[in-house]
Parts: structure tokens; sequence; C-alpha cells
């Protein structure tokens, strides 16, 4: 059971989805872990309350990516505040393997950098609206 859990955050870390950046987020929020030195970048774009698009980059160890590939694909298409409600254990729940004290910080960039990003601590203002 185990394996199929490797493969498929191996597979991610190696095929990650959603990577890249988005050219006029409505959140973006880059967070780092010192101690493992993963770094990851989380875009989101909302459109009404909606995610509409969620890309991000970063490198580091492979939890760490997976996790984060792995995040946005549940964000597409949530409410922020559905995207607000997912927690630890739902991250842990989507890599699927255990996760020692040492790694945890690695698995939880990813939903640090989305909660840091969508509670406003470092909203990009712009005001220019003449797309759409
Ligand atoms: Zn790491």
């Amino acid at each position: 059971m185990d394996d199929l859990y490797r493969e498929n955050i191996l597979d991610h870390y190696k095929h990650p989805r959603n990577y890249g950046t988005l050219e006029r987020p409505t959140y973006s929020r880059e967070e780092h872990n010192p101690l493992c030195g993963d770094r990851l970048r989380i875009d989101l774009l909302v459109e009404g309350d909606v995610i509409t698009d969620v890309r991000f980059t970063g490198r580091g160890c492979a939890i760490s990516q997976a996790s984060a590939s792995m995040l946005t694909e549940e964000l597409l298409g949530k409410t922020v505040d559905e995207a607000k409600t997912i927690s630890k254990q739902d991250i842990l729940d989507l890599l699927g393997i255990p996760i020692g004290p040492v790694r945890l910080k690695c698995a939880l960039l990813s939903l640090k950098a989305l909660k840091a990003g969508i509670y406003g601590l470092d909203i990009i203002e712009d005001d220019e609206d003449d797309e759409l």
C-alpha cells in the first residue's frame, strides 16, 4: 500500500501539476523551509470567490514539491472559504505515507504558503481592471 503512495509522490515530484506562475495572481505567497532548503511559491487567481487558476513553483525535496503539486489539484475550482478549511491532516492524507517530525515542515510548506497567501499577509495590489 505504501508503495503506491510513494510512487504517486515521486510522480508528482517528477511531473509537477500546475507548475509555473500566474501573470496577475490574486494571491501570491512564497515560503521556505530553512531546515531542508525547500522553497515554494503559490499563485492563486480568484474570480468571484472561486479559485479559477493556481500555479506553484519551487525547488526542494520530493515531499515538499509533491505536496504542493497535490494541493494545487485540490484547490482548483474550490471557493476561498473551502480552501481555508484545508487542514494539515488533509495534506498528510494526500501524501498517504507516514511523515516523521523532520519531514513535517516539508510536507506542510505548501499549506503554509496557501494560508499565508489567502489570509492576505501579502495581497498583491492590482487596481488595473482593463482585462476581462
Ligand atoms: Zn524538504
